[in-house]
């Protein structure tokens, strides 16, 4: 059995009013990529201040690596590594001093440093941006930069929240192989991201959150089974009759049907061949149709049942 590197029990967490964390728990174990699917406001930044103790919080309790968390841990803090949401450099400092020092934070031996602080460079590809100022770089380096200030140090657990965010596409898969690579060097990850394509990529379990609830919590293959949804058939047409649709809707296996700009949307529930009797009801009325798909389950099904709305809406809000 893994051990458990962090466990969040019943966690509640205001700020004045708002209920931003609303006894949510979690427990990860070491050689996960663990992810915290989630849209913006959820509440997944205040979850990893809190549990850097960066943050008090009203009531539960946060362990990592088995010792109660607080803001004087040193020795479990040392052993984290943070890429925040919003990059944090020093906008006077180099590329190269500004892992320096985050390193050194850590790592007083000047040789061990040096070595680490040069891993670090090469493993974000930051080799010919050393001497530049943070100010220079473009989003996506600047990100590579702030992952490299928060891995020098080589930490056992590293904690990313949202680094893709605003971040070019090819930056963006360097992050995701880097992440990877981090775990397979032995890390344990978690990460954040309102991304459920990213999420379903690269995390080993993931935890479905919304205002401030963990609702739930598996492998991707776990939370679609958890969910009635196994098929969601997209078909393009002009027009459909109502009675059509409702022929469709009182098919075997189908639980909802519906009609918008051009694409009748029809969700299903177990059964083998949904989609040929699908397409029987419309050519049976002669009902004239454009391209047809048939989709597995995605995390934002589940996010859909378990939530009732789509985190795809809440994409950029
Ligand atoms: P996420 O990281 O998932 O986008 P956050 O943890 O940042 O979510 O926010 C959760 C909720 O708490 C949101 O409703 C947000 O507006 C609120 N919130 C976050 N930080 C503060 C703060 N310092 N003061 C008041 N409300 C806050
Ligand atoms: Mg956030």
């Amino acid at each position: 059995m893994a051990k458990t590197i962090v466990k969040i029990e019943n966690l509640v967490k205001r700020y004045k009013e708002l209920i931003a964390l609303d006894h949510f728990s979690l427990e990860i174990k070491e050689g996960e990529v663990f992810g915290l699917l989630g849209p913006n406001g959820s509440g997944k930044t205040t979850a990893i201040n809190c549990l850097l103790s960066l943050l008090t919080f009203d009531k539960g309790t946060i362990e990592v690596f088995g010792e109660e968390m607080a803001p004087d841990n040193y020795k479990v803090k040392g052993q984290i590594g943070v890429i925040m949401q919003n990059v944090a450099v020093f906008d006077e400092l180099t590329v190269y001093e500004n892992i320096d020092y985050f390193c050194g934070l850590y790592i007083k031996d000047k040789t061990l440093r040096k070595k680490y602080v040069q891993e670090a460079i090469e493993f974000v590809g930051l080799e010919n941006f050393t001497k530049f100022y943070p100010k220079k770089l473009s989003g996506g380096l600047l990100r590579r930069l702030n992952i490299a200030c928060g891995i020098a140090h080589k930490p056992k657990l590293i904690i990313l929240d949202e680094p893709t965010v605003a971040v070019d596409p090819q930056s963006r898969n360097r992050i995701l192989e880097g992440i990877q690579e981090l775990n397979r060097q032995g890390a344990t990850i978690i990460y954040t991201s309102h991304y459920m394509e990213e999420v379903e990529q690269i995390c080993t379990r993931i935890a479905i959150i919304d205002k401030g609830k963990n609702l739930a919590i598996g492998t991707k293959d776990e939370l679609k089974k958890l969910i009635r949804n196994t098929e969601t058939i997209t078909i393009e047409v002009l027009d459909i009759p109502e009675e059509a649709v409702t022929a469709i809707n009182g098919l075997e296996h189908v639980y909802e049907t519906s009609f918008e700009d051009g694409r009748l949307t029809i969700r299903c529930s177990g059964g083998r061949h949904n989609l040929i009797r699908v397409l029987g009801v419309l050519s049976d009325r002669e009902i004239p149709f454009g391209r047809v798909y048939s989709e597995q389950p995605t995390l934002n099904d589940v996010f859909l049942e378990v939530t009732g709305k789509e985190l795809r809406d809440t994409e950029g809000k």
